[in-house]
């Protein structure tokens, strides 16, 4: 789309996703909100905690120039089974360093935990110091719900383009996100606006003629057929850049099938 300042792929990390142990609400979340932001996912992946895995995702999507924010959520904690940022380091081609932000903010939990008496010591420990070695050049979004940071990666050193890592617990996940990255580094957007027609016990095949014509006259307006089994209806959704384009779409989709026909 001209003037487009870009889209969004999301790579969620996570053994326990595609054993199907966990259902990756991560990044459902973040596709409603980098929509509504304007950075419309053109891909959701799911790797493995492995090393190659995540570093040929993260290449896959640094070699899309039309997308500008990549969004890594998952395999930042503790654990060894944790390999995100050692994968980001290596996919990025920067050096694994230890943040001094980062580590101000796990020695700052760890120091009241140990002042409220849940820790015998105040001293971090080496698993936890893993979450503070991070690749180089880390824009450090601050995690108000946990140990691992959240970072922001500059791709292209001008601020138009950026990889994210986040937390795959899903709190940290929406909080880091939400106050963090969407004011700092989604403004700009190209919002897309959307228009939905639901119709009662509707015959999916019946409206082939109508998504076709809606195809022809209004190439720029997206059109999706998506029938709900629990309540019988079905949604003719329309969405794309020009709102005047996608409600001149919509009247003619009320034209072709008016809502109250049966
Ligand atoms: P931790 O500090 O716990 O190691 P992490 O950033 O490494 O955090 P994971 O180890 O990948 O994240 O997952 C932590 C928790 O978040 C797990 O309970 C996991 O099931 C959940 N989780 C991970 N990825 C997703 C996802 N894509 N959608 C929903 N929940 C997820
Ligand atoms: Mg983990």
């Amino acid at each position: 789309m001209a003037g487009a300042p870009g889209r969004s792929i999301i790579i969620a990390v996570g053994d326990e996703v595609l054993g199907g142990f966990v259902l990756d609400s991560n990044s459902n979340w973040l596709a409603q909100r980098l929509r509504e932001a304007g950075y419309a996912a053109e891909r959701i992946e799911v790797v493995a905690d492995r090393d190659d895995a995540i570093v040929a995702a993260i290449r896959r999507a640094l070699a899309e120039t039309a997308v500008t924010r990549i969004l890594v959520s998952g395999g930042v904690g503790p654990t060894p089974d944790d390999r995100t940022l050692a994968a980001v380091a290596r996919a990025l081609d920067r050096p694994l360093e230890e943040n001094a932000e980062a580590l101000a903010h796990v020695q700052g939990i760890v120091r009241r935990m140990h002042a409220a008496g849940w820790v015998p010591s105040d001293e971090i420990s080496a698993a936890n110091r893993r979450m503070t070695v991070v690749p180089r050049g880390a824009v450090v979004l601050t995690n108000r719900r946990g140990m691992a940071p959240g970072l922001a990666y500059d791709l292209d050193q001008g601020g138009t383009r950026w990889l994210l890592v986040l937390p795959g617990i899903p709190r940290e996940m929406t909080t880091i996100f939400a106050e963090e990255a969407l004011p700092r580094l989604f403004s700009g957007g190209a919002v897309e606006h959307v228009a939905e027609a639901r119709y009662g016990y509707a015959i999916e095949a019946e409206f082939v003629g109508p998504m076709t014509v809606l195809g022809n006259e209004y190439p720029d307006v997206a059109v999706g057929s998506y029938p709900q089994t629990e309540t019988r209806e079905l949604v003719i959704r329309l969405w794309g850049g020009n709102a005047a384009q996608v409600e001149a779409a919509f009247r003619r989709l009320l034209e072709l099938r008016p809502l109250a026909e049966r």
